[in-house]
């Protein structure tokens, strides 16, 4: 059995408070939501924290609130955002990426704004700590070589947050507070393409919210792949939000979920539809420039090249999604794996 090390648990009752204790040292202490991705991950001494502080007890990032958009704080549920009928009707995507995160349970405990900071992912190092050992760890934590890429100069670790794409998409943007005080940051701003440097935001600035605005006639989809349909994580996702006119298309973001090490926007994809009829040609024209911009590495379940070709059949369902045909069946056979 994996045990936890020793560490200090601090309650915090506001977000002040827990920006103060956060700024006492930014290096050692670590936040807890729901604490599904960094107790075990602490477990595997992946993360290994002095100090957490925990944001369960905070109301303040427990709320919902609809104002010019939909404001969810940071401490709401992933059960909590699927029960909600508000994000269901205006928000179809994210009520979809936010449904097939993990199982029931997991999504019970596991908040928002883990999920948008989750860690990201590799065979080589979400492994327990004898296993990495046994390989003289990885540059990630504990050791200097990337095993993907022995070559190269920064991680390659997958970004597997399912709902940070999606919110991506919508063009969410996320409040960051801290002791010196508080900014508000474009989501797509929050990430960068390294595994380990994953979030731009400073180590003691902590997500309070996150807002997506007001969408009137947009359409939104996510589609995941993952290899149990019950719970798993992400190894290829598409996640899009798109304004018709009829059947063509104002205004649209592709974003691509588990293919790089933060949530890739496909822009020649967006552009090649953009005031386009969404025509079966237009729309694998589309799903093929997309697939150009994954990069899969070998470090993820699955065969990398049929990844990627998985992406652009991900982004040619979701966009026809998006165009109104009926995907039902064949959603329930990538949910079951029937391809
Ligand atoms: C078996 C299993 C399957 C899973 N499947 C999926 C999946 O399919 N898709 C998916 O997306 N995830 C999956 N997860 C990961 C995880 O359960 C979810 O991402 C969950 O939403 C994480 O939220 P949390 O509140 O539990 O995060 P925590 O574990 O509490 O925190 C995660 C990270 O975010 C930081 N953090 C938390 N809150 C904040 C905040 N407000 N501001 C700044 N930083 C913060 C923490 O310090 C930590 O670094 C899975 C986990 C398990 C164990
Ligand atoms: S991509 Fe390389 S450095 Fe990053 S976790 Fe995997 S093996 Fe380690």
């Amino acid at each position: 059995m994996m045990r936890l090390p020793d560490f200090e648990y601090r309650a915090a009752r506001t977000v002040g408070e827990a920006a103060v204790w956060l700024a006492e040292d930014p290096a050692r202490a670590m936040l807890l939501g729901g604490g599904t991705d960094v107790l075990p991950n602490m477990k595997r001494r992946q993360q290994t924290p002095t100090t957490l502080i925990g944001l369960r007890g905070i109301r303040e990032l427990a709320t919902f609130a609809n104002g010019d958009g939909l404001t969810l704080g940071a401490g709401v549920t992933l059960s909590q955002v699927v029960a909600d009928q508000r994000v269901h009707d205006a928000y179809a995507g994210l009520w979809q990426a936010a449904a097939q995160v993990a199982t029931p349970h997991l999504r019970n405990m596991g908040t928002i704004g883990g999920n948008l900071c989750l860690d990201t992912r590799c065979t080589y190092y979400d492994q327990n700590y004898e296993w990495r050992k046994a390989i003289d760890f990885c540059m990630k934590k504990d050791g200097r070589t990337c095993w993907v890429a022995t070559s190269s100069p920064r991680c390659l670790a997958v970004s597997s947050t399912d709902t940070a794409p999606m919110f991506q998409a919508l063009g969410a943007s996320v409040t960051l507070v801290s002791a010196s005080g508080s900014r508000v940051l474009p989501l797509i701003d929050l990430y960068a393409n390294d595994g380990m440097q994953y979030l731009t935001k400073r180590r003691d600035e902590i997500v309070s919210s996150v807002t997506v605005p007001r969408l009137p006639g947009w359409r939104s989809t996510f589609w995941k792949l993952r290899r149990r349909g019950a719970f798993d994580f992400p190894v290829a996702a598409a996640a899009i939000a798109a304004r018709l006119d009829g059947s063509s298309v104002t205004d649209v973001r592709i974003v691509l979920g588990a293919v790089a090490s933060r949530p890739m926007q496909a822009s020649r994809a967006e552009a090649l539809i953009t005031g386009a009829e969404l025509t079966d040609e237009t729309i694998e024209a589309a799903a093929d420039a997309a697939g150009d911009v994954a990069k899969p590495m070998d470090n993820t379940d699955f065969e990398l090249v049929w990844r990627k070709k998985m992406v652009r059949r991900l982004v040619s369902y979701a966009l026809r999604d998006v165009r109104g045909d009926d995907m039902r069946a064949l959603r329930q056979k990538i949910a079951r794996q029937l391809l």
